[in-house]
């Protein structure tokens, strides 16, 4: 339910109802807009009809209930975009930001020279593995503590933020301490309770769409982070599992302009899982923009024959460098920056 205050409503006003709606086992999110004020009472549906009589509080212009599953993710709860700020880069806003590196985190020279080069080209956020989900349990798993060490010392050296991803709930305060965006990866996006530990920590969190996810589904999966407090989710798709078979996956554009409508979060476009050729990730890049998207996650290796994961996918730097240039005009016709 949401409970809509009048605009002259004080902080008292506010508070009261605050404590009122917990008392009714319900937990409030207040969103304080210029206009006026809104609190989210989220819990347990069967005690609806409980927050209705809040609509007889002082300074409570009404109760409203919010139709969709997902309350706190749902543009009914808030109708302006939520712009989560990493480090100063705000992303939702009107600039696109793009988040670029390798699929992993390889050797302190591969993440130095792929973060300095990414960084030159624009990047706004360095991305590696450090934990890597992969198919098979004989391939590279990732350098693991090792490779958050690299990433950082890479953030000091080139003032580019962190995302990596965390796998497993046991290692979520050691992610957490290194990076600057936690990146829930595809495979775990409906491991519930990984997400609502994530819920509880302050760092940003990057969840990536499963590969057999509906829009519906992903959208559950931030409310489990969102109703755990942690507010600064930042979605992103990577491509659905379709017949087709040219591709790795399918990009679902459609997905941009749905999610928009749908929620007030922020949505970044990873072309490189999607497409799974490197040879298609600039296109891919270029309609994403066109089609709404907030950024870009783009995987970006010097030798791709070589990448430990994900090299076929992987632009080298120069190409990463004419992605850049590329997509200018794309930016600027949807009238981003
Ligand atoms: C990745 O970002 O390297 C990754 C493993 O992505 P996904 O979870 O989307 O497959
Ligand atoms: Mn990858």
């Amino acid at each position: 339910m949401i409970i809509i205050m009048e605009h002259n409503a004080t902080d008292h006003d506010i508070e009261l109802v605050e404590e009122k709606v917990k008392g009714l086992g319900f937990t409030p999110h207040t969103i304080r807009g210029v206009e006026r004020t809104i609190i989210g009472a989220v819990g347990d549906e069967r005690g609806k009809a409980r927050i209705q009589s809040l609509e007889s509080m002082h300074r409570v212009d009404s109760v409203v209930p919010i139709l969709k599953p997902y309350k706190l993710t749902s543009r009914e709860l808030k109708e302006g975009n939520s712009i989560i700020d990493v480090s100063g880069i705000k992303i939702g806003g009107k600039e696109i930001i793009i988040m670029a590196g390798p699929c992993s985190v390889e050797s302190r020279e591969q993440i130095m020279e792929t973060g300095r080069d990414v960084k030159n080209s624009g990047a706004h956020i360095l991305r590696g593995g450090a934990f890597k989900p992969r198919t098979s349990p004989y391939a590279f798993q990732g350098l693991e503590e090792e490779g958050l060490k690299l990433l950082a010392e890479v953030r000091k050296d080139t003032g580019l933020p962190v995302v990596t991803e965390v796998m497993n709930p046991k290692d979520v305060d050691l992610v957490e301490r290194y990076s600057d965006i936690v990146q829930v990866g595809a495979r775990n996006v409906q491991n519930f309770a990984l997400l609502k530990l994530l819920g509880q920590i302050k760092k940003p969190i990057l969840l990536k769409r499963g590969m057999m996810t509906t829009i519906q589904e992903f959208l559950m999966s931030a409310e489990y982070i969102l109703s755990e407090g942690n507010n600064h989710v930042i979605l992103c798709e990577r491509g659905i599992r379709t017949f087709e078979t040219a591709t790795r996956n399918t990009l679902d554009l459609s997905c941009i302009p749905v999610l928009k409508k749908e929620t007030h979060l922020p949505i970044i476009i990873d072309p490189s899982h999607a497409t799974g050729h490197w040879d298609y990730v600039i296109p891919m890049a270029k309609a994403s923009i066109a089609a709404g998207a907030d950024g870009l996650l783009i995987e970006v290796h010097h030798n791709p024959e070589e990448a430990f994961s994900d090299g076929p996918q992987s632009l080298k730097p120069e190409t990463f460098k004419q992605l850049m240039s590329e997509i200018k005009p794309f930016i600027s016709a949807a009238g981003r920056e």
